[in-house]
Protein backbone atom coordinates (compact mmCIF):
# COMPACT_ATOMS: atom_id res chain seq x y z
CA UNK A 1 0.00 0.00 0.00
CA UNK A 2 0.97 3.54 -0.89
CA UNK A 3 2.06 6.08 2.12
CA UNK A 4 0.11 8.84 1.85
CA UNK A 5 2.29 11.58 4.24
CA UNK A 6 5.43 12.56 2.99
CA UNK A 7 8.84 12.26 4.60
CA UNK A 8 11.04 15.39 3.95
CA UNK A 9 14.68 14.81 4.90
CA UNK A 10 17.33 17.41 5.10
CA UNK A 11 20.64 17.21 3.43
CA UNK A 12 24.03 17.34 5.22
CA UNK A 13 27.76 15.81 6.10
CA UNK A 14 25.85 12.63 7.38
CA UNK A 15 24.08 12.28 3.62
CA UNK A 16 26.79 12.97 1.98
CA UNK A 17 27.73 9.47 2.26
CA UNK A 18 26.67 7.74 -0.91
CA UNK A 19 25.67 4.73 1.45
CA UNK A 20 23.84 6.76 3.87
CA UNK A 21 22.22 8.63 0.82
CA UNK A 22 21.08 5.63 -0.71
CA UNK A 23 19.19 4.12 2.94
CA UNK A 24 17.21 7.34 2.93
CA UNK A 25 16.02 6.68 -0.43
CA UNK A 26 15.30 3.24 -0.23
CA UNK A 27 14.09 3.85 3.64
CA UNK A 28 11.17 6.12 1.20
CA UNK A 29 12.21 10.00 1.63
CA UNK A 30 9.79 12.37 -0.58
CA UNK A 31 11.81 15.83 -0.72
CA UNK A 32 15.25 16.35 0.40
CA UNK A 33 15.79 20.02 2.16
CA UNK A 34 18.78 22.11 0.98
CA UNK A 35 19.31 24.17 4.45
CA UNK A 36 20.82 27.71 3.81
CA UNK A 37 21.83 28.10 7.24
CA UNK A 38 24.85 25.64 6.85
CA UNK A 39 27.70 25.01 4.96
CA UNK A 40 30.52 27.10 3.80
CA UNK A 41 30.55 30.83 4.13
CA UNK A 42 31.29 31.63 0.79
CA UNK A 43 28.88 31.76 -1.63
CA UNK A 44 30.31 30.08 -4.49
CA UNK A 45 31.78 27.38 -2.45
CA UNK A 46 28.31 27.22 -0.98
CA UNK A 47 26.39 26.76 -4.04
CA UNK A 48 28.46 24.71 -5.30
CA UNK A 49 27.94 21.99 -2.29
CA UNK A 50 24.31 22.04 -2.79
CA UNK A 51 24.32 21.83 -6.40
CA UNK A 52 26.95 18.35 -5.93
CA UNK A 53 23.97 17.33 -2.98
CA UNK A 54 21.24 18.24 -5.84
CA UNK A 55 22.77 16.31 -8.83
CA UNK A 56 23.52 13.65 -6.82
CA UNK A 57 20.11 12.77 -5.11
CA UNK A 58 18.64 13.27 -8.46
CA UNK A 59 20.92 10.76 -9.75
CA UNK A 60 20.57 8.17 -6.91
CA UNK A 61 16.54 8.88 -7.17
CA UNK A 62 16.58 7.97 -10.88
CA UNK A 63 18.47 4.41 -10.14
CA UNK A 64 16.06 3.53 -7.92
CA UNK A 65 13.01 4.55 -10.37
CA UNK A 66 11.76 7.66 -7.68
CA UNK A 67 10.89 10.74 -7.86
CA UNK A 68 12.42 13.35 -4.86
CA UNK A 69 12.05 16.83 -4.95
CA UNK A 70 14.02 19.54 -3.37
CA UNK A 71 13.52 22.08 -1.40
CA UNK A 72 15.87 24.57 -0.79
CA UNK A 73 15.27 26.24 2.66
CA UNK A 74 17.16 30.13 2.77
CA UNK A 75 18.94 30.98 6.07
CA UNK A 76 16.55 34.57 7.08
CA UNK A 77 16.68 37.34 8.96
CA UNK A 78 17.71 35.19 12.22
CA UNK A 79 19.26 37.02 14.79
CA UNK A 80 22.19 35.97 16.49
CA UNK A 81 25.03 36.91 18.85
CA UNK A 82 28.59 37.53 17.83
CA UNK A 83 31.56 35.10 19.19
CA UNK A 84 33.36 34.33 22.20
CA UNK A 85 37.04 35.30 23.06
CA UNK A 86 37.21 31.09 24.04
CA UNK A 87 34.41 30.24 21.79
CA UNK A 88 31.77 30.37 24.39
CA UNK A 89 30.80 31.90 27.78
CA UNK A 90 29.66 30.42 31.34
CA UNK A 91 26.25 32.83 31.94
CA UNK A 92 25.58 32.38 35.68
CA UNK A 93 21.85 33.28 36.76
CA UNK A 94 21.12 36.06 38.23
CA UNK A 95 24.82 37.78 37.11
CA UNK A 96 24.38 40.98 34.71
CA UNK A 97 25.10 40.41 30.94
CA UNK A 98 25.10 42.71 27.73
CA UNK A 99 24.69 42.69 24.27
CA UNK A 100 26.86 45.00 23.03
CA UNK A 101 26.20 46.77 19.01
CA UNK A 102 29.40 48.38 19.54
CA UNK A 103 31.58 45.11 20.34
CA UNK A 104 33.88 43.69 17.65
CA UNK A 105 32.30 40.82 16.40
CA UNK A 106 35.15 38.51 18.00
CA UNK A 107 35.20 40.00 21.65
CA UNK A 108 32.72 38.09 23.63
CA UNK A 109 32.92 37.49 27.38
CA UNK A 110 31.11 35.98 30.87
CA UNK A 111 30.09 39.79 30.74
CA UNK A 112 29.08 40.94 26.87
CA UNK A 113 28.78 39.85 23.62
CA UNK A 114 28.66 41.38 20.01
CA UNK A 115 25.35 40.63 17.80
CA UNK A 116 25.19 40.67 14.04
CA UNK A 117 22.03 42.57 13.64
CA UNK A 118 22.65 46.52 14.15
CA UNK A 119 18.87 47.43 14.99
CA UNK A 120 18.43 45.26 18.13
CA UNK A 121 18.34 47.94 20.44
CA UNK A 122 15.91 49.71 18.84
CA UNK A 123 13.30 46.89 19.10
CA UNK A 124 14.21 45.67 22.24
CA UNK A 125 13.30 47.77 25.52
CA UNK A 126 13.16 46.71 29.75
CA UNK A 127 11.24 44.20 30.45
CA UNK A 128 11.96 42.29 27.54
CA UNK A 129 12.41 38.79 27.87
CA UNK A 130 15.10 37.58 25.16
CA UNK A 131 15.80 33.71 24.44
CA UNK A 132 19.05 32.60 23.46
CA UNK A 133 20.01 29.54 21.76
CA UNK A 134 16.57 27.86 21.15
CA UNK A 135 15.49 29.41 25.00
CA UNK A 136 17.91 27.53 26.81
CA UNK A 137 19.49 30.84 27.76
CA UNK A 138 17.14 33.36 28.93
CA UNK A 139 18.13 37.07 29.39
CA UNK A 140 15.54 39.62 30.80
CA UNK A 141 16.42 43.29 29.67
CA UNK A 142 17.33 45.60 32.22
CA UNK A 143 17.72 48.79 30.57
CA UNK A 144 19.36 49.91 26.80
CA UNK A 145 21.66 52.43 26.50
CA UNK A 146 22.86 53.66 23.00
CA UNK A 147 24.47 50.19 21.79
CA UNK A 148 24.30 48.78 24.80
CA UNK A 149 21.34 46.33 25.90
CA UNK A 150 21.96 45.02 29.61
CA UNK A 151 20.20 42.24 30.77
CA UNK A 152 19.96 40.01 33.96
CA UNK A 153 20.56 36.36 33.16
CA UNK A 154 17.14 34.66 34.34
CA UNK A 155 18.00 31.14 33.01
CA UNK A 156 22.10 31.01 32.48
CA UNK A 157 24.14 28.23 31.08
CA UNK A 158 27.18 27.34 28.53
CA UNK A 159 26.29 29.72 25.75
CA UNK A 160 28.09 29.32 22.36
CA UNK A 161 29.30 31.30 19.47
CA UNK A 162 26.46 32.50 17.13
CA UNK A 163 23.87 31.38 18.80
CA UNK A 164 20.35 32.85 18.09
CA UNK A 165 18.32 35.62 19.83
CA UNK A 166 14.38 35.53 20.11
CA UNK A 167 12.12 37.41 21.97
CA UNK A 168 9.35 36.04 23.67
CA UNK A 169 6.10 37.37 21.94
CA UNK A 170 7.98 38.11 18.71
CA UNK A 171 8.52 41.49 17.40
CA UNK A 172 11.56 41.93 16.23
CA UNK A 173 11.54 43.83 12.81
CA UNK A 174 14.62 42.32 10.84
CA UNK A 175 13.69 42.22 7.22
CA UNK A 176 12.68 39.19 5.78
CA UNK A 177 15.11 38.53 2.98
CA UNK A 178 18.89 39.71 4.02
CA UNK A 179 21.60 40.14 1.17
CA UNK A 180 23.02 36.51 1.54
CA UNK A 181 19.37 35.02 0.95
CA UNK A 182 19.34 37.03 -2.11
CA UNK A 183 22.51 35.51 -3.35
CA UNK A 184 21.46 32.19 -2.20
CA UNK A 185 17.72 32.57 -3.90
CA UNK A 186 19.77 33.20 -7.39
CA UNK A 187 21.77 29.57 -6.32
CA UNK A 188 18.32 27.91 -5.87
CA UNK A 189 17.14 29.12 -9.29
CA UNK A 190 20.16 27.97 -10.72
CA UNK A 191 19.48 24.51 -9.20
CA UNK A 192 15.90 24.32 -10.46
CA UNK A 193 14.64 23.57 -6.73
CA UNK A 194 11.15 22.31 -6.58
CA UNK A 195 10.63 24.53 -3.60
CA UNK A 196 11.86 28.00 -2.03
CA UNK A 197 11.47 27.92 1.65
CA UNK A 198 11.05 31.59 2.86
CA UNK A 199 12.68 32.14 6.94
CA UNK A 200 11.17 34.34 9.01
CA UNK A 201 8.20 35.77 7.02
CA UNK A 202 5.82 38.50 8.49
CA UNK A 203 3.42 39.11 5.92
CA UNK A 204 2.24 37.99 2.58
CA UNK A 205 4.82 41.26 1.44
CA UNK A 206 7.80 39.35 2.28
CA UNK A 207 6.70 36.11 0.27
CA UNK A 208 5.31 38.09 -2.56
CA UNK A 209 9.07 39.79 -2.80
CA UNK A 210 10.80 36.22 -2.62
CA UNK A 211 8.62 35.22 -5.15
CA UNK A 212 9.65 37.96 -7.76
CA UNK A 213 13.34 37.97 -7.22
CA UNK A 214 12.88 33.70 -7.15
CA UNK A 215 11.50 33.87 -10.93
CA UNK A 216 13.42 36.56 -11.87
CA UNK A 217 16.46 34.42 -11.46
CA UNK A 218 14.76 31.47 -13.73
CA UNK A 219 13.44 29.63 -10.71
CA UNK A 220 10.17 27.87 -10.97
CA UNK A 221 9.30 25.89 -8.48
CA UNK A 222 6.52 27.01 -5.18
CA UNK A 223 7.05 29.10 -2.06
CA UNK A 224 7.30 27.42 1.37
CA UNK A 225 5.79 30.11 4.14
CA UNK A 226 7.93 28.89 7.20
CA UNK A 227 6.04 29.68 10.31
CA UNK A 228 8.12 30.96 13.30
CA UNK A 229 7.16 34.03 13.87
CA UNK A 230 4.48 35.17 16.34
CA UNK A 231 3.46 37.81 13.60
CA UNK A 232 3.52 35.33 10.86
CA UNK A 233 0.58 33.93 12.83
CA UNK A 234 -1.71 37.01 12.62
CA UNK A 235 -1.14 37.00 8.96
CA UNK A 236 -1.58 33.13 8.06
CA UNK A 237 -4.45 33.61 5.43
CA UNK A 238 -2.56 35.97 3.64
CA UNK A 239 0.13 34.18 3.93
CA UNK A 240 -1.18 30.67 3.15
CA UNK A 241 -3.01 32.65 -0.07
CA UNK A 242 0.75 33.66 -1.56
CA UNK A 243 2.74 30.88 -0.80
CA UNK A 244 2.46 27.12 -2.45
CA UNK A 245 3.32 25.36 0.61
CA UNK A 246 3.63 26.42 4.77
CA UNK A 247 5.74 24.73 7.25
CA UNK A 248 5.08 24.57 10.66
CA UNK A 249 8.61 25.06 12.12
CA UNK A 250 7.76 24.60 15.63
CA UNK A 251 11.31 25.18 16.61
CA UNK A 252 11.50 28.81 16.01
CA UNK A 253 8.28 29.55 16.50
CA UNK A 254 7.78 27.61 19.94
CA UNK A 255 10.79 29.95 21.18
CA UNK A 256 8.37 32.58 19.95
CA UNK A 257 5.13 32.04 21.50
CA UNK A 258 6.05 28.82 24.06
CA UNK A 259 6.04 25.53 23.90
CA UNK A 260 2.52 25.28 25.32
CA UNK A 261 0.71 26.93 22.43
CA UNK A 262 2.25 24.87 19.73
CA UNK A 263 -0.27 22.26 19.58
CA UNK A 264 -3.09 23.84 19.11
CA UNK A 265 -1.41 25.77 16.60
CA UNK A 266 -0.13 23.12 14.52
CA UNK A 267 -3.69 21.56 14.08
CA UNK A 268 -5.44 25.25 13.31
CA UNK A 269 -2.54 25.84 10.60
CA UNK A 270 -2.57 22.44 8.74
CA UNK A 271 -6.44 22.70 8.68
CA UNK A 272 -6.39 26.40 7.64
CA UNK A 273 -3.97 25.43 4.67
CA UNK A 274 -5.79 22.51 3.67
CA UNK A 275 -8.71 24.14 3.75
CA UNK A 276 -7.53 27.13 1.36
CA UNK A 277 -5.88 24.23 -0.92
CA UNK A 278 -2.38 24.88 0.35
CA UNK A 279 0.36 22.09 1.61
CA UNK A 280 1.71 21.84 4.83
CA UNK A 281 4.55 20.49 6.17
CA UNK A 282 5.07 19.89 10.15
CA UNK A 283 8.87 20.33 10.84
CA UNK A 284 11.56 20.31 13.86
CA UNK A 285 12.22 17.78 16.62
CA UNK A 286 9.56 15.35 14.98
CA UNK A 287 12.61 12.48 15.78
CA UNK A 288 15.02 14.38 17.57
CA UNK A 289 16.45 11.09 19.97
CA UNK A 290 17.12 9.63 17.03
CA UNK A 291 20.01 11.79 16.03
CA UNK A 292 22.06 9.85 18.48
CA UNK A 293 19.83 6.58 19.07
CA UNK A 294 18.38 3.89 16.23
CA UNK A 295 15.28 3.97 17.71
CA UNK A 296 12.37 6.52 18.50
CA UNK A 297 10.62 7.47 21.88
CA UNK A 298 7.33 6.61 21.98
CA UNK A 299 6.72 10.80 22.78
CA UNK A 300 8.52 10.61 19.02
CA UNK A 301 5.61 8.21 17.73
CA UNK A 302 2.78 10.02 18.81
CA UNK A 303 4.08 13.21 17.20
CA UNK A 304 4.61 11.77 13.84
CA UNK A 305 1.17 10.07 14.25
CA UNK A 306 -0.64 12.91 15.35
CA UNK A 307 0.73 15.51 12.96
CA UNK A 308 -0.80 12.52 10.48
CA UNK A 309 -4.01 12.61 12.21
CA UNK A 310 -3.95 16.35 12.13
CA UNK A 311 -4.20 15.97 8.19
CA UNK A 312 0.16 17.18 7.56
CA UNK A 313 0.80 16.63 3.89
CA UNK A 314 4.55 16.33 5.04
CA UNK A 315 6.83 15.32 8.12
CA UNK A 316 10.40 16.14 8.05
CA UNK A 317 13.50 15.85 9.84
CA UNK A 318 16.54 18.26 10.35
CA UNK A 319 19.34 17.10 12.18
CA UNK A 320 17.94 13.56 12.27
CA UNK A 321 18.87 13.03 8.57
CA UNK A 322 21.71 15.75 8.22
CA UNK A 323 24.25 14.88 11.03
CA UNK A 324 23.08 12.17 13.11
CA UNK A 325 24.21 8.68 13.31
CA UNK A 326 21.11 6.86 12.10
CA UNK A 327 19.56 8.78 9.09
CA UNK A 328 18.26 5.73 7.20
CA UNK A 329 16.85 4.28 10.28
CA UNK A 330 14.71 8.18 11.25
CA UNK A 331 13.47 8.07 7.80
CA UNK A 332 12.24 4.20 8.00
CA UNK A 333 10.71 4.80 11.63
CA UNK A 334 8.80 7.64 9.81
CA UNK A 335 7.72 5.65 7.05
CA UNK A 336 6.48 2.73 9.60
CA UNK A 337 4.54 4.96 11.78
CA UNK A 338 2.82 7.40 9.18
CA UNK A 339 1.44 4.17 7.26
CA UNK A 340 0.42 2.88 10.33
CA UNK A 341 -1.81 6.31 11.63
CA UNK A 342 -3.08 6.66 7.80
CA UNK A 343 -5.10 3.14 8.96
CA UNK A 344 -7.34 5.35 11.34
CA UNK A 345 -10.51 5.88 10.35
CA UNK A 346 -10.53 9.63 10.79
CA UNK A 347 -7.95 10.10 7.89
CA UNK A 348 -10.33 8.88 5.75
CA UNK A 349 -13.37 10.75 6.23
CA UNK A 350 -13.71 14.26 5.34
CA UNK A 351 -16.59 17.25 5.08
CA UNK A 352 -13.64 19.47 2.43
CA UNK A 353 -15.46 22.43 1.56
CA UNK A 354 -18.98 20.31 1.30
CA UNK A 355 -20.98 23.02 1.66
CA UNK A 356 -18.98 25.72 -0.78
CA UNK A 357 -19.56 26.35 -4.44
CA UNK A 358 -16.94 25.89 -7.01
CA UNK A 359 -15.37 28.73 -9.59
CA UNK A 360 -13.99 26.31 -11.61
CA UNK A 361 -14.97 23.02 -13.59
CA UNK A 362 -11.71 21.62 -13.46
CA UNK A 363 -11.59 22.12 -9.19
CA UNK A 364 -15.64 20.76 -9.45
CA UNK A 365 -13.83 17.60 -10.95
CA UNK A 366 -11.49 16.59 -8.64
CA UNK A 367 -13.40 17.32 -5.53
CA UNK A 368 -16.55 14.88 -7.87
CA UNK A 369 -13.99 12.37 -8.02
CA UNK A 370 -13.22 12.44 -4.61
CA UNK A 371 -16.47 12.02 -3.72
CA UNK A 372 -17.31 9.41 -5.69
CA UNK A 373 -14.10 7.32 -4.72
CA UNK A 374 -14.73 8.25 -0.92
CA UNK A 375 -18.15 6.60 -1.56
CA UNK A 376 -17.51 3.49 -3.36
CA UNK A 377 -15.52 0.78 -4.31
CA UNK A 378 -12.91 2.60 -6.45
CA UNK A 379 -9.05 1.20 -6.03
CA UNK A 380 -7.04 4.32 -7.42
CA UNK A 381 -7.49 7.59 -9.23
CA UNK A 382 -5.58 8.60 -12.78
CA UNK A 383 -5.46 12.24 -12.56
CA UNK A 384 -3.67 13.13 -16.18
CA UNK A 385 -2.53 16.44 -14.94
CA UNK A 386 -0.13 19.28 -16.89
CA UNK A 387 0.74 21.68 -14.15
CA UNK A 388 -0.52 19.19 -11.04
CA UNK A 389 -3.85 21.28 -9.97
CA UNK A 390 -6.28 18.34 -10.30
CA UNK A 391 -3.90 16.45 -7.55
CA UNK A 392 -3.61 19.07 -5.41
CA UNK A 393 -7.34 19.69 -5.13
CA UNK A 394 -7.91 16.45 -4.67
CA UNK A 395 -5.77 15.36 -1.89
CA UNK A 396 -7.01 18.08 0.47
CA UNK A 397 -10.04 15.54 0.33
CA UNK A 398 -8.95 13.18 3.47
CA UNK A 399 -9.02 9.57 1.48
CA UNK A 400 -7.90 6.24 2.13
CA UNK A 401 -7.86 6.18 -2.55
CA UNK A 402 -3.80 6.67 -3.84
CA UNK A 403 -3.92 9.27 -6.49
CA UNK A 404 -1.51 8.73 -9.33
CA UNK A 405 -0.25 11.91 -10.99
CA UNK A 406 0.00 11.07 -14.88
CA UNK A 407 1.93 13.39 -16.28
CA UNK A 408 4.77 14.31 -18.76
CA UNK A 409 6.57 17.00 -17.04
CA UNK A 410 9.02 16.32 -14.64
CA UNK A 411 8.50 19.56 -12.90
CA UNK A 412 4.95 18.22 -11.95
CA UNK A 413 5.97 15.30 -11.21
CA UNK A 414 8.90 16.76 -8.34
CA UNK A 415 6.41 18.95 -7.38
CA UNK A 416 3.83 16.38 -6.35
CA UNK A 417 6.22 14.46 -4.02
CA UNK A 418 4.85 16.68 -1.31
CA UNK A 419 1.40 16.30 -1.93
CA UNK A 420 -0.54 14.25 0.76
CA UNK A 421 -1.65 10.87 -1.65
CA UNK A 422 -0.47 11.80 -4.67
CA UNK A 423 2.20 9.46 -6.26
CA UNK A 424 3.87 10.71 -9.57
CA UNK A 425 3.88 8.78 -12.17
CA UNK A 426 5.55 9.55 -15.70
CA UNK A 427 3.18 9.45 -18.80
CA UNK A 428 2.77 10.47 -22.16
CA UNK A 429 -0.12 10.96 -24.43
CA UNK A 430 0.97 10.58 -27.93
CA UNK A 431 -3.09 10.43 -28.89
CA UNK A 432 -5.90 12.12 -29.17
CA UNK A 433 -8.16 9.12 -28.90
CA UNK A 434 -9.55 8.97 -25.71
CA UNK A 435 -10.13 5.21 -25.27
CA UNK A 436 -7.00 4.25 -26.25
CA UNK A 437 -5.61 7.11 -23.64
CA UNK A 438 -7.47 5.41 -21.09
CA UNK A 439 -6.17 2.15 -21.92
CA UNK A 440 -2.72 3.11 -22.03
CA UNK A 441 -3.24 4.84 -18.12
CA UNK A 442 -4.30 2.20 -16.96
CA UNK A 443 -1.67 -0.50 -18.27
CA UNK A 444 0.94 2.23 -16.52
CA UNK A 445 -1.17 1.43 -13.20
CA UNK A 446 -1.11 -2.56 -13.62
CA UNK A 447 2.85 -2.36 -14.50
CA UNK A 448 3.34 -0.68 -11.25
CA UNK A 449 0.71 -3.08 -9.17
CA UNK A 450 -1.15 -0.29 -8.57
CA UNK A 451 -4.20 -1.98 -9.87
CA UNK A 452 -5.11 -5.55 -11.16
CA UNK A 453 -8.24 -6.98 -12.96
CA UNK A 454 -11.70 -6.34 -12.01
CA UNK A 455 -10.52 -3.50 -9.94
CA UNK A 456 -12.66 0.28 -10.50
CA UNK A 457 -10.40 3.01 -11.59
CA UNK A 458 -11.24 7.02 -11.67
CA UNK A 459 -9.91 8.54 -14.45
CA UNK A 460 -9.80 12.59 -14.93
CA UNK A 461 -8.46 14.50 -17.80
CA UNK A 462 -8.95 17.10 -20.46
CA UNK A 463 -10.76 16.80 -23.86
CA UNK A 464 -7.61 18.94 -25.35
CA UNK A 465 -5.12 16.69 -23.24
CA UNK A 466 -1.59 19.15 -22.81
CA UNK A 467 -3.52 22.02 -22.09
CA UNK A 468 -3.69 23.68 -18.55
CA UNK A 469 -6.48 23.96 -16.30
CA UNK A 470 -8.61 21.90 -19.30
CA UNK A 471 -9.85 18.80 -16.68
CA UNK A 472 -13.50 18.47 -17.82
CA UNK A 473 -13.91 14.59 -17.56
CA UNK A 474 -14.23 11.89 -14.97
CA UNK A 475 -14.34 8.59 -16.25
CA UNK A 476 -14.23 5.14 -14.32
CA UNK A 477 -13.32 2.43 -15.73
CA UNK A 478 -13.14 -1.32 -14.92
CA UNK A 479 -9.36 -3.06 -15.67
CA UNK A 480 -9.42 -5.71 -17.71
CA UNK A 481 -12.80 -5.09 -19.22
CA UNK A 482 -12.35 -1.21 -21.21
CA UNK A 483 -13.29 -0.66 -24.52
P1 LIG B 1 14.99 25.84 10.84
O1 LIG B 1 13.43 26.05 10.69
O2 LIG B 1 15.26 24.39 10.97
O3 LIG B 1 15.55 26.45 9.61
O4 LIG B 1 15.31 26.63 12.08
C1 LIG B 1 12.50 25.19 11.28
C2 LIG B 1 12.05 25.63 12.65
O5 LIG B 1 12.36 26.74 13.11
O6 LIG B 1 11.34 24.83 13.27
MN1 LIG C 1 13.58 28.15 12.05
Amino acid sequence: MLRRTKIVATLGPATDDPKVLDQIIEAGVDVVRLNFSHGPRDFDQACKLHRERVETVRSRAQAYGRQVGVLADLQGPKIRIAKFKAGKANLEDKARFTLDLSLPKDAGDENQVGVDYEDLADDVSRGDTLLLDDGRIVLWVEEVVGPKIACRVVIGGILLDNKGINRQGGGLSAKALTAKDRRDIQCAAELQVDYLAVSFPRSADDLNEARELFQAAGGRGGIVAKIERAEALENLEEMIAASEAVMVARGDLGVEIGDAALPPVQKNIIHLARKMNGVVITATQMMETMIKSPVPTRAEVFDVANAVLDGTDAVMLSAETASGDFPGKAVAAMDRICREAEKQYQVTVSTHRINSRFSRIDEGIAMAAMYLANHSAIKAIAALTESGSTPLWMSRISSAIPIYALTRHVETRRKVTLYRGVCPVSFNVNSSDHALINREAISELQRRGAVRDGDWVIITKGDLTGVQGGTNALKVVQVGNMV
